[in-house]
């Protein structure tokens, strides 16, 4: 872990590769990460706290501003639960919602928006994509509860960018949501992403432009294309996506602890490993032991991170993290030792560098 980074392009001038970075630059994090890009704030994933669970790919979401209409979150006993949790109740804050709603359903409950009070006829035309998705999945929201869970929604973290939309990778931009500008801290307020994309991408439009000038004399780049480049076994990718998207439900999502960390940087590691030539799903499992490892590294909790064993912010952490490809290998080299040597002496070991690191 790192505390800052000197920028890679005050140490080399713009050359040949800066057309490649700037392509690279719309491709996924992966790429840029592999490049050795610094990534920044990984650990912090929003989620939104009223998905539709209808078993929908991806769940669509119920706007939040169902609850600001005056929607109730309410249990399957029928009992209004948010109360209990915060003096705003349904209005308090995405994560505190989130997680209130995340213990319901783990205590064995559902949960359900009722919006047949505040919102009852008019919602078909207040409210028609959400309307729209309810009938769909066979739920009329102007006489039912609509069953929501959480889902993941924005990830505050990504490739660190400075003012300018620079990367520590010379030549090498990040715009939207693949970069962490560290403008939205650890938690986004909603709708800041788009306005962040929107002044961002003018910034790093005029920083090409000084950089690169008219382009004439800088080589054509050569794509790096991820889909498609290499026969895959799709039986295996299926199978693999799946379990990522499991291990991160189950042990990096809403709360996470050491041990379900742990176990999810060691299971997506493994993915990683047997990846082969299957570059996109490589990409999705390094995405996702990013988020894992800097989470298991942030020990407290802090916006859209929540750990149960560190469940306060801790004042002296309240900082931005830094991690680079090498940096995770040598924290899951770490985990994976210690994992096999089993030893409480290790654990208490690795707890101790893991509360002690930057
Ligand atoms: C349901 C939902 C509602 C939202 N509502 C709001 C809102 O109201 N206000 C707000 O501010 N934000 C909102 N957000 C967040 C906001 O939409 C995103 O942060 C924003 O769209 C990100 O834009 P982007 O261009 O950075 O990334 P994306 O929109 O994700 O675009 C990335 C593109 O890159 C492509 N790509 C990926 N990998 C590769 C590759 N290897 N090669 C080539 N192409 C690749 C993808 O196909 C995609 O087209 C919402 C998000 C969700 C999920």
């Amino acid at each position: 872990m790192i505390a800052a980074r000197p920028n890679a392009h005050d140490e080399h001038p713009a050359s040949a590769d800066v057309i490649d970075a700037c392509i690279a630059a719309l491709t996924n994090k992966s790429g840029q990460i592999r490049a050795g890009a610094v990534v920044a704030d990984a650990e912090f994933v929003q989620f939104h706290p009223t998905a539709l669970d209808v078993g929908l790919e991806p769940a669509p979401l119920a706007s939040e501003a169902l609850r600001g209409e005056g929607a109730l979150l309410i249990n399957s006993d029928g009992r209004r639960f948010m109360r209990d949790v915060a003096p705003e109740a349904e209005l308090a804050p995405r994560d505190i919602v989130a997680r209130a709603v995340f213990a319901e359903i783990e205590a064995g409950r559902r949960v359900f928006l009722d919006c047949r009070q505040a919102i009852g006829a008019h919602f078909p035309d207040a409210f028609p994509t959400v309307y729209a998705h309810c009938k769909a999945a066979g739920i009329d929201p102007v006489t039912e509860p609509i069953p929501v869970a959480p889902a993941e929604h924005y990830h505050m973290g990504g490739i660190a960018t400075d003012t300018r939309a620079r990367t520590s990778v010379a030549g090498l931009w990040a715009v939207g949501e693949v970069a962490s500008t560290g403008l939205h801290g650890a938690n986004r307020l909603a709708s800041n992403s788009l306005l962040e994309a929107v002044v961002f991408a003018a910034r790093a439009a005029d920083d090409i432009a000084q950089v690169v000038g008219d382009g004439r004399g800088v080589a054509q780049a050569a794509l790096y294309r991820v889909a498609g480049a290499k026969p895959v076994d799709h039986a295996a990718r299926e199978d693999a996506i799946a379990l990522i998207r499991d291990t991160m439900s189950a042990d990096v999502g809403v709360v996470r602890t050491r041990r379900s960390l742990t176990r999810a940087l060691l299971t997506l590691r493994e993915i990683a490993d047997t990846a082969g030539n299957d570059t996109q799903l490589a990409n999705m499992a390094l995405a996702a032991r990013l988020v894992t490892g800097s989470a298991l590294l942030r020990t407290e909790s802090r916006g859209g991170h929540y750990r149960r064993d560190y469940p306060d912010p801790d004042p002296s952490k309240a900082q931005r993290s830094f991690v680079t490809l090498d940096e995770l290998e040598a924290l899951e080299c770490r985990i994976a030792s210690a994992t096999m040597a089993q030893t409480s002496e290790t654990w208490l070991a690795m707890d101790a560098e893991v509360a002690c690191a930057p």
